[in-house]
Formats: C-alpha cells, sequence, structure tokens
C-alpha cells in the first residue's frame, strides 16, 4: 500500500493526536502552525522547575486516547497525581466552601425530577435547573459549568458534560505532568518523523487531480493527498470558503466565544489563603482561577484568571488579581497572558455535526477539533483518531 502525504493545519493536541497515527501508518506528515508554539490549548508557561497552566490543566485516567499517546512518548514516569485540594467559591470578596452555597432542601425536592426528564434532549441549563434546583443553578451550578468550559455553559447540550468513559486503573485519578501538560505536546513534537512548519501562513488551497496544493506566505508550494483541519472551528471555516463553500458554511453555524487568560507566578510567602485547586466567582468579571496547587513547590505558587472578554484592561485584571490573591505588583514573580478562542456549542450541535459529516463523506478532507463530541481533550484525541479511521478507509477504497 503506498504511503501518502498528510498535511494537518494546526498543532494544538487534536493535530498532534492526528499525526502520532499517520506517522504510525508510515505516512510522510506535515503539520502546519500559524503561531509560534506548538500545543495550542497545551500552554504550560514554565519558570525555573516550575509551571503553570494557561489553557488546559487536568487529565483523567479516562482519557484513554491521551494516555496511549504518554504511553507511546514514554512519559508515563512523568505523570504527577494532583494534590487533594478542592475548588472553592469566590464570593464578595471571600473564599468559601461550595458546600455553604448548595441548598440541599433544594435537591431535596428537585432531584426526584431526574426521573421525569431527557438529558439529552437538554441544556446544561434547563437539564441542572430542573434536578438541582433554580437556585442551585444561579448561585452554584451555573457559575461553576462556566468555569469548566470558560464561557457560558447555559445553553450547551447536557450531556456535552462529563461522558462517562471506561477508567484506566493503573492510572492516576486525575493527573498532569512534571513541567505541565506540554510535555505531552512537546514530546509529540520533536518526534523525528514529524515536519513541524510554525510561524506558517497558508495563502491559497487549490484542489488538484491528485489532491490538493497549499501556497504558503514565505512563498512555498506543498502538495497533500489529505489534507486535516485542526484549527479553532472559525480558522477551518475561513480555509475551507474557497475549497468547500458548502462545508464552510456549516461549519460558520457554530458560534465562538473567548478567554482571556492571565497566569501569574507568585512567591508562596505572600498568598496567605491555604492551598485550592481553584476559585469560582459567584458573580464576577472572570470564569475561574485556576491554582498550580495541585503540585507542591518549596518556593512559588501558581494561578491563572480566566477572564470574561472585552470587560477589563490589563491593569484592571492586573488590579483584580491582587484584590483576590491578596498580593500586590512586587509579589509577582512572572506572568504570561494568552487569548483563546472556544467553540459555543447549543442544542442544534447535533444537527450541524451530522451536515458536517455529510459534506465530508467521500471527500479526502478531514476535520478534528474540539467542536465535535466536546471541549475536552479526550474529545479532541477521540475525534482525531476517528478521522485518521475514515482517511485509512479512503486510502483502502482508492487503492482498490
Ligand atoms: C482555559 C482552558 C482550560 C481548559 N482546561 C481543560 C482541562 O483541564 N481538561 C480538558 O480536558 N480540557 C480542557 N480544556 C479544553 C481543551 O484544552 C481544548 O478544547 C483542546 O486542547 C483544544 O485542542 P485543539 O487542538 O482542538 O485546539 P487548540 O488547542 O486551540 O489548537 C489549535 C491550534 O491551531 C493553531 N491555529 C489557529 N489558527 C490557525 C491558522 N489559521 N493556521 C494554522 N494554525 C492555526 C493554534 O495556534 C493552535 O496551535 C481547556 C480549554 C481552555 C481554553
Amino acid at each position: 500500500m503506498q504511503n501518502k502525504k498528510v498535511v494537518i493545519v494546526g498543532a494544538g493536541i487534536s493535530g498532534l493526536s492526528f499525526a502520532t497515527k499517520s506517522i504510525q501508518a508510515g505516512h510522510s506528515t506535515i503539520l502546519l502552525e500559524h503561531s509560534n508554539r506548538i500545543g495550542g490549548c497545551f500552554d504550560s508557561h514554565r519558570f525555573e522547575d516550575y509551571s503553570i497552566e494557561l489553557g488546559a490543566h487536568t487529565c483523567y485516567n479516562s482519557y484513554r486516547g491521551l494516555i496511549s499517546i504518554i504511553e507511546k512518548y514514554g512519559l508515563v514516569h512523568s505523570l504527577l497525581k494532583r494534590n487533594k485540594v478542592s475548588f472553592k467559591i469566590y464570593n464578595n470578596g471571600k473564599i468559601e466552601k461550595i458546600l455553604k452555597h448548595l441548598s440541599l432542601i433544594e435537591i431535596f425536592f428537585s432531584l426526584p425530577k431526574i426521573f421525569q426528564v431527557k438529558k439529552d434532549q437538554l441544556s446544561v441549563q434547563e437539564f441542572y435547573q430542573t434536578i438541582l434546583g433554580s437556585n442551585n443553578y444561579k448561585n452554584i451550578l451555573g457559575p461553576s459549568f462556566n468555569a469548566v468550559l470558560s464561557q457560558d455553559a447555559g445553553p450547551f447540550p447536557a450531556n456535552s458534560l462529563f461522558k462517562k468513559r471506561e477508567r484506566r486503573k493503573d492510572i492516576f485519578r486525575s493527573y498532569t505532568l512534571q513541567g505541565g501538560l506540554q510535555a505531552i505536546t512537546d514530546k509529540v513534537a520533536q518526534d523525528k518523523k514529524l515536519t513541524i512548519l510554525t510561524e506558517c501562513t497558508i495563502e491559497a488551497f487549490t484542489q488538484t487531480d491528485h489532491g490538493f496544493q497549499l501556497r504558503l506566505g514565505n512563498g512555498e508550494n506543498v502538495t497533500a493527498d489529505f489534507l486535516v483541519f485542526a484549527t479553532p472551528v472559525s480558522h477551518s471555516a475561513a480555509y475551507l470558503k474557497d475549497l468547500n463553500p458548502a462545508l464552510a458554511q456549516i461549519l460558520g453555524k457554530i458560534e465562538t466565544a473567548s478567554v482571556e487568560s492571565v497566569g501569574v507566578i507568585v512567591n508562596k510567602t505572600k498568598v496567605k489563603h491555604a492551598p485550592f485547586a481553584g476559585l469560582i466567582p459567584t458573580d464576577n468579571n472572570f470564569y475561574s482561577v485556576v491554582s498550580r496547587d495541585v503540585v507542591t513547590h518549596p518556593k512559588f505558587r501558581g494561578f491563572t484568571f480566566h477572564f470574561r472578554p472585552g470587560l477589563l484592561d490589563k491593569k484592571q485584571k492586573m488590579t483584580k488579581i491582587f484584590e483576590v490573591l491578596g498580593i500586590s505588583q512586587n509579589d509577582i514573580i512572572d506572568s504570561a497572558e494568552r487569548v483563546r478562542i472556544l467553540p459555543k456549542l447549543n442544542m442544534r450541535h447535533k444537527e450541524i455535526l451530522t451536515a458536517i459529516d455529510q459534506a465530508l463523506a467521500g471527500k479526502d478532507i478531514y476535520l478534528t477539533g474540539n467542536y465535535f463530541q466536546g471541549l475536552a481533550i479526550e474529545d479532541c484525541i477521540n475525534r482525531s483518531f476517528s478521522e485518521f479511521e475514515r482517511m485509512i478507509s479512503s486510502k483502502c477504497e482508492s487503492s482498490r
């Protein structure tokens, strides 16, 4: 069976996980990434021997696709069990226990409704409001789901969260890695069988008799038998505008949200709060604070604030960080900021996915990302692996 040339656009976990399969199958594989770094939301900001997560932070032993990559690249020894610290509520300047904000009476009267509702027909807000109560949803569950998704989670399909996945009992239940989660994407990117071009712009895609031709910003042309888009949905839609306008139009129906993240590394002695995994604000201009207290360090503590977009400028964000952590500018040892685009799923999403898969059928274009099964890392990897299977079967078809 002849080896093929696979070009993947976007070097986050979706593109990289596709690449692991593609190189394993012996295909010549090129990854084109427009930024100057690899990993996308796998973004561990490092300072000395410490790191904070500017994007994804937690992985579970139910992430079997991710674990297969971790094992393949010999990273099992780098897994770190997360310290048992809990998420807290940030309420009017105070850090409080989640339980304090839950009404058990409301749960008692609402929970029986679980037998009357169909989760797969309801949004996050509709489902959890019904089974746990409106006040509980408003005060605690809504803000918690917003924190998980770094955006307003209410309109998401309820079954896109908390999927049941089989656990690997031989792996820590939840874990991170030495050097942060980015250690995984760094390691894949070092695979010698993979060619990666960073700071790469693509000016045009053309379909040829034999596949595709891409004109890069540096004037070079790259050819591909198979083309994989693993960029945020709005970027994939833009790239497909000329190549497959019908598909681009369908992708255009998926809305996006952005999140503005600021991470800080602080002298440990300066933060008076007891260790916590994260903070969920009851009503504020940030979705969450994710701490690095899950990994103890002798000198540092680290926190990433995920802000709602467009509300605060840089100075106001720092003021908020000082206020929440009870520190001043002098206590900050290092900091970094990012803006990310995330898909906003809604109850029409299933319909849109069916239309995408119909439009892709029989084409040598493959789409992966966090806008298919869900935003979780494992959802991205599962989509990449299933698109890879589709590619392999199309290859078998065409070589018959
Ligand atoms: C703040 C935050 C916290 C999260 N926490 C968790 C968590 O704890 N656990 C979990 O399971 N999930 C978490 N997620 C979700 C998960 O991390 C992401 O959904 C997933 O990593 C997305 O991977 P991706 O490869 O599809 O997209 P991305 O990571 O966004 O990667 C896309 C890549 O494409 C590149 N790109 C963009 N445009 C172009 C272009 N035009 N041309 C070429 N390249 C381009 C980008 O630079 C990037 O490298 C979190 C997400 C965020 C934002």
